[in-house]
């Protein structure tokens, strides 16, 4: 059975799983969806005992049906190696009545390791499925995670170029430092005078530019993106949740049929649509709870139905959340609306005129299954220290958020039920914050000095990706303002050309 996607924007427009891949984003500005959500072919608790690899092949091959068994069973493989320092690839911790999800054991030590490790090998094997002889450029804005995961993801890829964006002041030292001495003979890394939104919304034009695309046709080149907004991104996710739902029954934490609560530190909207597609494909789960930081424009829209990103954007201590237009909505909001594209374009069209729209009390209905909330500097802060000193576990500050936000929900919902919170960074990604909040007397010290105390504090060594970058050469310092990103990437290209 052949399974199709089609644009948020067009149900017209009908493409392939790997045409999808490759294309990122639908030339209307829409996004790929599967026509249907389809169903796992085998019960959760008969996965128990599985690898990671395994159900992610179980979970994949029911939304890449144009790869072959043998393609697809290659890209999980390459994707989920010795890269990631555990061979559980994402552990559940037990900490304090909740199940953290950790999914930063892999090369970058955040969440998104979890789909761009693979995203490459989809996106090659892709290219070849579809005869594609062009030099795949791939454009990518970051809030600081995104951004080094696709750079280590796709350095030395054959066949793609990578142009990583990040906003100049609104990523850690460790994100920048990460970032700034990637290697690689096809990587560029441009800092732009702007927030992350800007990023998104400037490669998002240069998708959509039919001129720019012509030009670079011309060239030998074709765009893509790693942003969240590609499938290949998105599916990849689907299975970490599958993989925790069969591993809490496999230890005996959950009963067989017991539905589960998910909360989720979200920006982009990537990771908790994720989960809602598990349920969707028959993991027994029961609510979505989506956390926000104080940028809190996904927390309003859930509790007034109104999305309006009209406010001022926070630089807070969980940047890779600090976004106001959050992507993947689009996908979730097209569901609620009956999957009707032209409602959905009208509102997403709205959103880029007016900065807002609303949807109708019977859409917000159908949004039930999500419930959320969001943390303050000050929440999150409390919630890492007081966890640590309650358990010793030491939780970086966007997981710190979900936390905050999920035992909130449980105590106002009266629910028992078990929670599910995804830890998406590494403490020592944002040593300094954690550390400060941990004991106050850190607060002035450098952020490079604090990976140590951090060792030391949390009983957890430090992860070669940190190692590798205190003394790694700086290797890029491009510079740009948000109206010169289309002329950046015209000057690398042509330096490629040279
Ligand atoms: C990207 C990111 C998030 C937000 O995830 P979305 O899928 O964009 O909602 C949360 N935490 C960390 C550490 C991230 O890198």
């Amino acid at each position: 059975m052949s399974l199709y996607y089609k644009s948020t924007r067009n149900s017209k427009l009908r493409v392939t799983a790997s045409e999808a891949i490759l294309k990122g984003l639908a030339s209307d500005g829409g996004l790929f969806v599967p026509e249907e959500l389809p169903k796992l072919d085998r019960a959760v608790e008969d996965m128990k005992g599985m690898n990671y690899q395994e159900i992610a092949y179980i979970v994949m091959k029911q939304f890449f049906t144009d790869f072959t068994e043998e393609e697809l069973k290659s890209c999980i493989h390459h994707a989920y190696d010795s890269k990631f320092d555990t061979e559980e690839i994402a552990p559940l911790v037990k900490a304090d009545g909740m199940y953290y999800l950790e999914l930063f054991h892999g090369a970058t030590i955040a969440f998104k390791d979890m789909a761009l490790s693979i995203l490459p090998y989809l996106m090659t094997t892709a290219a070849k499925k579809n005869h594609v002889d062009q030099k795949i450029v791939i454009l990518t804005a970051t809030s600081g995670d995104t951004g080094k995961a696709a750079l280590a993801g796709f350095a030395d890829v054959e066949g793609t170029q990578m142009i990583v964006f990040y906003p100049k002041n609104g990523v850690s030292k460790v994100q920048e430092r990460q970032m700034v001495t990637q290697k690689g003979g096809n990587v560029n890394v441009v800092a732009i005078h702007g927030n992350f939104d800007d990023a998104q919304n400037g490669v998002k034009a240069m998708f959509e530019n039919k001129e720019l695309e012509k030009e670079l046709a011309e060239h030998g080149y074709r765009f893509s993106s790693a942003n969240s907004i590609n499938i290949g991104r998105l599916i990849p996710q689907v299975v970490y949740y599958v993989y925790a739902y069969v591993k809490l029954l496999e230890y005996g934490e959950a009963a067989q049929g017991e539905k589960i609560n998910v909360a989720v530190p979200t920006g982009n909207f990537g990771n908790i649509l994720a989960a809602y597609y598990a349920k969707q494909m028959g993991v027994p789960m029961d609510r979505f709870i989506c956390a926000s930081n104080e940028n809190k424009v996904l927390y309003d829209f859930f509790e007034t139905g109104s999305y309006d990103r009209n406010r001022e954007f926070m630089l807070t201590t969980s940047p890779s959340m600090d976004i106001l237009i959050s992507s993947n909505l689009e996908r979730l909001l097209y569901l609620a609306l009956g999957e009707d594209s032209e409602k959905t374009k009208e509102l997403m069209t709205e959103l880029k005129s007016k900065g807002k729209y609303t949807v109708t009390e019977e859409v917000k209905e159908r949004l039930a299954d999500f419930a959320a909330g969001y943390a303050t500097e000050e929440e999150t802060e409390e919630t890492i220290r007081a966890l640590y000193d309650r358990t010793g576990y030491v939780i970086d500050t966007h997981t710190a958020v979900a936390s905050y936000v999920c035992s909130q929900y449980k105590k106002s919902e009266k629910d028992n039920g078990k929670y599910l919170v995804a830890a998406t960074a590494s403490p020592y990604k944002f040593a300094k914050s954690v550390m400060a909040a941990i004991d106050g007397n850190y607060e002035t010290a450098d952020e490079f000095e604090l990976l140590e105390k951090l060792q030391e504090v949390s009983g957890v060594e430090m992860p070669q990706a940190i190692k590798e970058i205190l003394d790694a050469d700086i290797l890029h310092d491009t510079e740009c303002g948000v109206d010169q990103m289309e002329r950046t990437v015209r000057t690398i290209l042509r330096s490629k050309e040279e």
